[in-house]
């Protein structure tokens, strides 16, 4: 029995061995086929960048296409989202995530489709720019969707494509961007398993980085405001003291990341940006407001920190004989990957690519995919697009940023094949 049995397995082996091969043949020609159209996009998004809220051209192109393709799709959703559904067989459902976003920026890249749009921002006329790269995010996932889309009835699962507006934060006075887009459905129906994003990074071209949990920081504000009693400045005794106070506050607040957190968990930042109080030099005002910046990678340090500055802070300005307001603002949340989806599906990027792939060092800046993420498990991984020549890599939301287009069929296949082996049921 045993020589059959080996034989037989051994048969079955080869088999599934080959149609693996001839299926992963098969999906390097389509990525192959899709690039021209993924550049072309691509070069389209990025001569004609839109800023948050206001994604109108860009979303039109892309509901015009996912309807090419045959898809459902809702388009209006937080104010320009548009969302694809791709039907497929009985297994799970999939979310992608691309933002559409430009930045009020004035393009200095040296590229003929360089942006030259201007438009009003906040009151102020502004240049416009793609200065984070989302144009790439657009053009790969138009990409992973026309090949999707092309697999027909052999799509083992669904996939929800999302393309995104306002990542960088809604105008003055408007909601935006993942938050509103969840609030407003995007995740309601189908409900996803999983979703999966990628953000080009100014990193060789080839590379691809990840990590399990936090992968970019929280971003939360705070503003304190400390209390005194007006006074001469020449007979401070006859008052409270806002400004030494203050001074006080902002190197309390420090020791929150150098001493009072255990340094062996988790990076943070507390950092103070502003500090305000006083009209001139021989008066002690009543007041100095503060304002800064938290980063975190995990929640529970996030709201400890919370804790934290509202303890130091208040009782810094108790010990002065002053008092202190202290307010968070939640920005972000921590982009986490889920630990268990990321163990799953890290050897995808692996195989997709080899030596290039990498664990990636947590990145301070702040991302809106973290609600998607929160929602459901979910995986984020950065995409290398740096140019050859190191005199012309900038990071992103700089005037010259540049996003090298031959990086632009990694992010096609690795999104696509983290699509397919998760509705296969990898690994
Ligand atoms: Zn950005
Ligand atoms: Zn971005």
């Amino acid at each position: 029995m045993k020589p059959v049995f080996t034989v037989l397995l051994a048969c079955l082996l080869g088999a599934s061995a080959a149609k693996a091969e001839t299926n992963a043949a098969e999906l390097d020609a389509s990525v192959t086929a899709v690039t021209p159209k993924v550049v072309a996009w691509r070069r389209d998004i990025h001569a004609h960048p839109e800023l948050g809220n206001r994604e109108f051209r860009t979303a039109a192109l892309v509901a015009e296409h996912l309807e090419s393709l045959g898809m459902e799709v809702r388009t209006g959703i937080a104010h320009t989202g548009v969302v694809g559904v791709l039907r497929g067989g009985d297994g799970p459902v999939v979310a992608l995530r691309a933002d559409m976003d430009a930045l009020p920026v004035t393009e200095q890249v040296d590229l003929p489709f360089a942006s030259t749009v201007t438009t009003e921002y906040n009151g102020e006329e502004v240049g416009v720019m793609h200065a984070c790269g989302h144009d790439n995010h657009v053009a790969i996932l138009m990409g992973v969707a026309e090949i999707l889309a092309g697999l027909g009835d052999e799509l083992p699962g669904t996939v929800l494509f999302l393309f995104q507006p306002a990542e960088e934060g809604a105008p003055e006075g408007e909601e935006g961007g993942a938050d509103l887009m969840l609030r407003e459905g995007a995740f309601a129906d189908p409900v996803p398993d999983a979703v999966f994003g990628l953000h080009v990074f100014p990193m060789p071209v080839g590379v691809i980085a990840s990590r399990p949990e936090g992968l970019m920081a929280s971003s939360d504000r705070f503003t304190i405001t400390v209390n005194g009693t007006q006074t001469h400045g020449a007979m401070p005794w006859m008052g409270v003291d806002p400004v030494v106070t203050a001074s006080q506050v902002v190197l309390g607040l420090q020791t929150i990341p150098a001493r009072q957190l255990d340094a062996t968990l988790t990076p943070s930042i507390v950092s103070v940006g502003r500090i305000e109080g006083g009209v001139r030099n021989n008066i002690i005002p009543e007041t100095v407001e503060l304002e800064g910046t938290i980063r975190t990678f995990d929640a529970d340090t996030r709201a400890d920190i919370h804790r934290r500055i509202e303890n130091t802070a208040t009782h810094i300005a108790e010990s002065a004989g002053a008092t202190a307001d202290v307010a968070v603002d939640l920005g972000y949340p921590v982009t986490r990957n889920d630990p268990d989806l990321y163990r799953r599906m890290a050897p995808t990027l692996q195989r997709v690519a080899g030596p290039g792939f990498v664990e990636a060092r947590p990145v301070t800046g702040a991302e809106d995919f973290s609600y998607l993420a929160e929602a459901v498990p979910g995986l984020f991984f950065f995409l290398g697009v740096a140019p050859e020549d190191p005199a012309l890599v900038a990071p992103n939301h700089s005037p010259r940023f540049y996003a090298d287009e031959r990086a632009l069929p990694l992010g096609v296949k690795a999104l696509t094949e983290l699509t397919l082996d998760y509705l296969a049921g990898a690994p």
